[in-house]
Order: C-alpha cells, then structure tokens, then sequence
C-alpha cells in the first residue's frame, strides 16, 4: 500500500498560521538557479517528503516556488541542498505538523 505525499502531509494536521514569519529561507536565488536547477536538476522536488518546493515555468523563466505551509519540519532541505543555500528554521509558536495525533 502506497500513499501520495500530500495525502501523508494531510494526515500529519500540518497546520500554520497564514501570515507566519517565512521559516525557508534561500540564500541565493541565482545559485539556486545556475546550480540546484542547472546543475543538479532540481533534488529538491525529490528529497523533500511534503513537496514544498516545486521548479515552475513562469513567462519562459523555471522559478524556484516554496509551499512553506506544507511543510513537515523534517530538516532535510537543510542538509541535502547541493550548496547549503536553503536555511530552514523552527516554525513559530510549535506550529507544524500534529505528531501525537498520527
Ligand atoms: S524541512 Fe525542508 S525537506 Fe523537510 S518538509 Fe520542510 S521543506 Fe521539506
């Protein structure tokens, strides 16, 4: 039995607030660019477990998105990005996922 990711983000509770202070932050974006996307092919669709960060075309341009409410706080985007340019923080006030209730 298998299960998408965002089913699994949904069953985690996942839950911060609308206007929280950014907790993902990029360092460079034009390293993101030439080196994660350029270089490596963007790892980061791929290790992250809650699909928080996409590569979308936009007006011919492949842009870095983050859908910060998913994530699930796991650190990995901290440690596997190719260059460290991806600083994740704790979120505010224990927001986050609902681990007791899995
Ligand atoms: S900490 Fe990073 S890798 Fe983990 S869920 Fe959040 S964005 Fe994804």
């Amino acid at each position: 039995m298998t299960f998408d990711r965002l089913s699994s983000v949904f069953l985690s509770n996942t839950n911060h607030e609308e206007d929280q202070p950014v907790h993902l932050k990029v360092k460079d974006m034009g390293l993101q660019k030439r080196s994660e996307h350029d270089i490596y092919a963007g790892p980061s669709t791929r290790y992250c477990p809650a699909g928080v960060y996409e590569w979308v075309e936009k007006d011919g341009q492949e842009t870095f998105v983050i859908n910060a409410q998913n994530c699930v706080h796991c650190k990995t985007c901290d440690i596997k990005d190719p260059n460290q340019n991806i600083n994740w923080v704790p979120p505010q006030g224990g927001e986050g996922p609902v681990y007791p209730n899995m």
